[in-house]
């Protein structure tokens, strides 16, 4: 069995990208593994965020993977902040952490950009990551291609930690990739992101979903209705394989190519299907939206033991750190 941990951050709605890339796999693995979700509002600040509203976007972040499926009876599901060792074994994992290896990320390269002034925060955002996963000793990450690099520095926090302080302590965890590792925004440019804000929310209504998709970016080439366009370059193209039935995708591949159809055509399919796929989950949801208490009782049970493994580990580092009392406290 393995040890799972992954996150996500409550910075705005969870949406088709995160959905395929990383949540639909966190439903498949807590079947078999033990699993820690996290909702990573430490993470979520070292952008822009309105502080008025971190707390209920929170909130609607575990009401919207409860609904997708997360299992509160097999998974951990608990909030960051909740559990202070993660901040505090982060602190220690800058002691063993190259500020070159942090400059580099390509997360912080693109997110450095929107800032005014770069702050120590979003430069630090992957050791805070290191400590979420290794905190748990997870050995098994899901998440997209975005977060690949991040694992990588985390398996060398974890030896250079080891190496210092004992070896084998950490494990050095995978990332496991879904084969919708990196779902495009709408706008056709960027990764779909909560920040950018080009993107569809699982719970979106219908409507809204049509609405949303009605502009979004297709194959520059079909400039009027007659022009024919290359489906392997179009976003929506690309959507239709991951929410449209076999024959479907391969009608809008074959009308796109001859001009059979506008993109007006080929989206308004696939806004039918999104919201269907995302029928049973909209309800889920909306039965959960009406018992705000049930989802919070959810969190304090998930943080309470996400405790006890999150003390556990830290109680062992202060201990090999030399810390002063660390070896008292760490044996009772
Ligand atoms: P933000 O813009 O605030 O960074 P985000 O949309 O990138 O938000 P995160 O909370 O950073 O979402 O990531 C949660 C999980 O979803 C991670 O495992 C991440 O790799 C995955 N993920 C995010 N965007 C995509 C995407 N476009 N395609 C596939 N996976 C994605
Ligand atoms: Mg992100």
């Amino acid at each position: 069995m393995a040890r799972v941990f992954s996150g996500i951050q409550p910075s705005g709605e969870l949406h088709i990208g995160n959905y395929l890339g990383a949540v639909r796999r966190w439903v498949e693995l807590q079947r078999q593994h033990e699993c820690f979700f996290c909702i990573v509002d430490y993470h979520a600040v070292t952008q822009d965020y309105d502080v008025g509203l971190l707390a209920s976007r929170t909130l609607d972040m575990a009401t919207s993977l409860l609904a997708a499926g997360i299992d509160p009876d097999r998974a951990v599901l608990f909030v960051q902040s909740h559990v202070p060792e993660h901040t505090e074994l982060a602190w220690l994992f800058t002691t063993v952490t190259p500020v070159g290896e942090l400059e580099r990320m390509t997360q912080f390269k693109e997110k450095a950009q929107r800032q005014e002034s770069v702050l120590a925060g979003l430069m630090n955002y992957p050791v805070l990551q290191a400590a979420d996963v290794l905190l748990y000793k997870a050995d098994t990450v899901p998440v997209g291609e975005d977060q690949v690099q991040h694992i990588e520095l985390t398996r060398e926090i974890a030896r250079k930690w080891n190496a210092r302080y004992g070896e084998g302590f950490f494990p050095e965890p995978q990332a496991l990739v879904s084969d919708a590792k990196r779902i495009m925004g709408l706008d056709g440019q960027a990764k779909m992101s909560k920040s950018i804000g080009n993107t569809i929310g699982i719970l979106e209504e219908p409507e809204t979903i049509w609405q949303r998709l009605r502009p979004a970016m297709t194959d520059p080439a079909r400039v009027t209705r007659n022009d024919p366009g290359t489906p392997e370059i179009c976003n929506i193209y690309h959507l239709h394989r991951h929410f449209s039935p076999p024959a479907t995708i391969e009608d809008v591949a074959h009308k796109c190519r001859t001009a059979g159809w506008g993109c007006l055509d080929c989206k308004r399919v696939l806004a039918d299907n999104i919201a269907r796929v995302f029928e049973p989950i909209r309800q889920r949801a909306a039965e959960l939206k009406a018992h705000p208490e049930r989802v919070r009782d959810i969190l304090a049970a998930g943080a309470e033991r996400a405790r006890v493994v999150a003390q556990d580990t830290m109680r062992l580092v202060r201990e090999r750190m030399g810390l002063f009392g660390a070896r008292e406290r760490a044996r009772p």
